[in-house]
């Protein structure tokens, strides 16, 4: 089991939270709070535990500088009001400055203090270690409860880590308790979705989930290199022509651990990669040549949101289909919409 704040004694440290405070915000105001009311129970605990709380986040996508568009004062001002006391916001564009170091040494024990958008410098999501190591020198502590933003190797998300005891917050266990949940122990039938460009990025997860699901369901991208590995013409469809084989032996696999795995049996082809270029749906076993397969077909559709429509659990990682694009979003759309309306647990992952 990972370690929490419980696990470590937070009185009188300087305790740095990566939290996830990137809300969404209409002419500088917060239209959702939810992600800052998820980070309250960490920072309720560290307050009550005497730790001298420093908060981190990213908000936006400023590029690596300080465009104060994208300045965390207003999360500063609404979780104060949430928490009913003060936040110290220092809003400095290189956000580890001089007065920020001032900052964080004078916090007493129970004070919260907010940094500004770890964003604002290029190095963040680089994960240079020297602005982890900047990052690091302002805390004792480091604690990772950044649930949307765990998963990517930033300097104050990973990095940091490095030269920082780290734990983990109360919102990461909470999913991960609940994710571990979903996977280890399923009601069933146990369905997993699998879309997205390549198969490449996406074979260790295959190959764990062959062991537990009842079926595995493959759309978007891969399908291509699945179709191909049982001989289907897929035309210009994309393909990961390195993994053929081993999507055939998944197949194989699958077979003989009777999991059901679907793949797509019409699709929905273009002439080229464009909104405007869709031509019609073809039978996935032979794509015209001049072709290429952008979404799933009405018929694949139906036999996925059949089968989704019977699970007790959901996992969904990847779109169906080239979803940017109106012309190839229906099958995207059709997939999240059976996942709506089931009664299962439905577990969606990914950065789309
Ligand atoms: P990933 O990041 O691997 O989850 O892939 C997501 C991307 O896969 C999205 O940007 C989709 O546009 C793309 N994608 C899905 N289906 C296809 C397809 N048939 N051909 C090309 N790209 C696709």
């Amino acid at each position: 089991m990972k370690k929490t704040v419980r696990d470590i004694d937070v009185k009188e440290k300087r305790v740095l939270v990566r939290c996830d405070f990137n809300v969404p915000q209409k002419d500088g105001v917060i239209t959702d709070d939810i992600r800052i009311t998820s980070a309250i129970p960490t920072i309720d605990y560290l307050v009550k535990n005497r730790a001298k709380v420093i908060l981190m986040s990213h908000l936006g996508r400023p590029e690596g500088t300080a465009d104060m568009k994208y300045t965390l004062k207003p999360v500063a001002d609404r979780l104060g009001e949430l928490l009913g006391r003060e936040i110290l916001f220092v809003s400095a564009p290189e956000v580890v400055s001089e007065d920020v170091r001032r900052a964080a040494e004078l916090l007493e024990p129970g004070e919260i203090m907010l940094l500004e958008n770890v964003r604002f410098r290029k190095e963040e999501t680089k994960n240079d270690p020297a602005f982890s190591k900047e990052l690091a020198s302002l805390g004792e502590i480091f604690v990772s409860d950044a649930f949307g933003t765990a998963h990517r190797a930033h300097s104050s998300t990973a990095g940091i880590a490095d030269y920082l005891p780290a734990v983990s917050g109360f919102l990461i266990e909470k999913e991960l308790k609940f994710l571990g949940n979903a996977v280890e122990n399923p009601a069933r039938p146990f369905v997993a979705i699998m879309g997205g460009a390549k198969v490449a990025d996406k074979i260790p997860v295959i190959e764990n989930l062959l062991g537990k699901v009842d079926t595995l369901i493959i759309g978007g991208g891969m399908a291509y290199t699945f179709l191909k590995s049982q001989g289907c013409e897929i035309g210009g469809s994309i393909l990961d022509s390195e993994n053929i084989g081993l999507a055939g032996e998944f197949i194989k696999k699958a077979n003989n651990m009777g999991v059901k795995l679907m793949l797509p049996t019409d699709i929905v082809c273009a002439s080229d990669f464009a909104d405007d270029a869709k031509v019609g749906v073809f039978p996935a076993s032979g794509i015209p040549a001049e072709l290429q397969g952008l979404d799933i077909g009405p018929e694949t559709i139906k036999a996925y949101s059949d089968e989704i429509k019977k699970a007790k659990t959901v996992i969904w990682n990847g779109p169906m289909g080239v979803f940017e694009m109106k012309s190839y979003e229906e099958g995207t759309k059709k997939v999240a919409e059976a996942l709506a309306e089931s009664d299962a647990v439905t577990v969606i992952g990914g950065g789309d």
